[in-house]
């Protein structure tokens, strides 16, 4: 490691986030039919969904021009214009927003526009203190967290959490606990989040905004899962922007992770950082999924699609697990599990398993289960003596029904056996 800089030391050794996909891919690469995979942020595969996208890609296929411009064209930095153009104009038909191509950017997926966006904020600032990125709740997406190049700089904050009936509950953002000093730079949360499937408020959302405009720092909000698409909300939530916001979106879960497409929607002076960034570090974007997706945006149907389609689809499979999860375990085990509100997820609580999180997470994984343990998501957290980080798991119901069901069985039974000896 002498050989490597600062830089290579925080990026090119061992992180949670590298581990972690490692461990979802080998499992995967390895074949094992009998696996349960719950682990990964993998969209289904929905059949209409997937025969849409290779119907798009035929189309581009069966035109020369099309085809060239695709795969032996270099786009600009921030992306093709038409494309861009498009994206602006279908967020002003959806929600008003006074936004042009000037205030959108293409990324290499929504996880490389954390990177440059979080590294272009935060952290090592020459003759002043280290710049943090305040996260308003956690548990928060894990993907941040081995993200800064230079010193670590998240600062999370405490969730409250509300207990509702036998076997639920919710997370709500502390605005008491939330301290907000010279150091911050941003804050930023996901919305639906990963991993609890917790949809902030529009309150909360618009008690955000204030916070940051006040404090004058960028609120970054990631919609990967959220609205327009792939609309993976199962309650009301209205999306808002306002200049000192900056929001990222994604096509990946979609269905299409593998394009790497992110979009960024912010004030144009971040785009055009944004764009610098993109040049230094890629030069360009991926084209595909900007070719194959742009005149979907054009007729409004990603927002369509995702309503119809991809939004029910999602909120009967969560309904679906969570009804199984709570079949599996036994009643009197006090456990509960976060109000699906969106995402891809179910959020596991077990209040005083009598192992923690990561061992019963390796248990699961010697019978095949693959879950993901609760503790990896509460960075930046500075009570380390607080229970709750490692009484959670964060589980995945995306898999074929069938799996997913053993899945949950075994799961179930090695949670009853522990609180049986307990
Ligand atoms: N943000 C959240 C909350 C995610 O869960 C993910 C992927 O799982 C991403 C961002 C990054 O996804 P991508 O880089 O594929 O757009």
């Amino acid at each position: 490691t002498e050989q490597l800089s600062n830089f290579g030391k925080r990026l090119a050794l061992d992180s949670g986030i590298g581990e972690l996909m490692r461990d979802l891919g080998d499992a995967l690469a390895a074949g094992d039919g009998n696996i349960c995979m719950l682990g990964g942020g993998q969209p289904s595969h929905i059949p209409a969904i997937d025969e849409l996208w290779q119907r798009r890609l035929q189309e581009i296929a069966s035109d020369p021009k099309q085809t060239a411009r695709v795969l032996g064209d270099y786009d600009p930095p921030a992306g093709d214009a038409a494309f861009r153009k498009a994206v602006a104009a279908f967020f002003s038909r959806q929600y008003g927003w006074p936004i042009t191509m000037e205030n959108v950017a293409v990324t290499a997926g929504g996880q490389t526009a954390f990177f440059l966006l979080l590294n272009a904020i935060a952290g090592r600032c020459e003759g002043q203190p280290d710049r943090k990125v305040l996260l308003p709740i956690s548990p928060e997406y894990i993907g941040y967290a081995d993200q800064s190049v230079s010193s670590d700089f998240f600062q999370a904050t405490k969730p409250l959490i509300e207990e509702t009936g036998d076997h639920e509950f919710k997370y709500g953002i502390d605005f008491d606990a939330l301290t907000i000093d010279d150091s911050v730079a941003a804050m930023c949360l996901s919305r639906p989040t990963n991993p609890s499937s917790n949809v902030i408020s529009d309150e909360e959302l618009s008690r955000l905004i204030d916070i940051a405009k006040q404090a004058d720092v960028p609120l970054i909000v990631d919609n990967a899962y959220g609205l327009p698409f792939p609309g993976a909300i199962f309650g009301d939530a209205i999306p808002q922007f306002d200049p000192s916001m900056v929001l990222t979106y994604s096509l990946s879960k979609m269905g299409l992770p593998g394009t790497r497409t992110g979009i960024v929607i912010a004030a144009p002076k971040v785009i055009e950082r944004l764009s610098s960034m993109n040049a230094i570090s890629s030069l360009a974007n991926n084209n595909l999924g900007q070719a194959i997706t742009r005149p979907l945006f054009e007729s409004d149907q990603m927002a369509t699609l995702s309503r119809d389609v991809i939004r029910p689809y999602y909120r009967q499979r969560a309904e679906q697990a969570r009804q199984w999860l709570t079949e599996s375990i036994d009643a009197d085990v006090p456990f509960r599990i976060h109000r699906c509100e969106g995402a891809f997820f179910l959020w596991l609580w077990l209040p005083g398993l009598p192992i923690t999180s990561q061992e019963l997470y390796e248990r699961l994984k010697r019978r095949k289960v693959l879950v993901i343990s609760g503790h990896h998501f509460f960075f930046g957290l500075e009570d380390d003596q607080w229970q709750h980080r490692n009484e959670c798991l964060r589980l995945s119901y995306t898999t074929d029904p069938d799996v997913l069901k053993r899945g949950l069985k075994i799961l179930g039974e090695e949670i009853n056996s522990l609180y049986r000896v307990a």
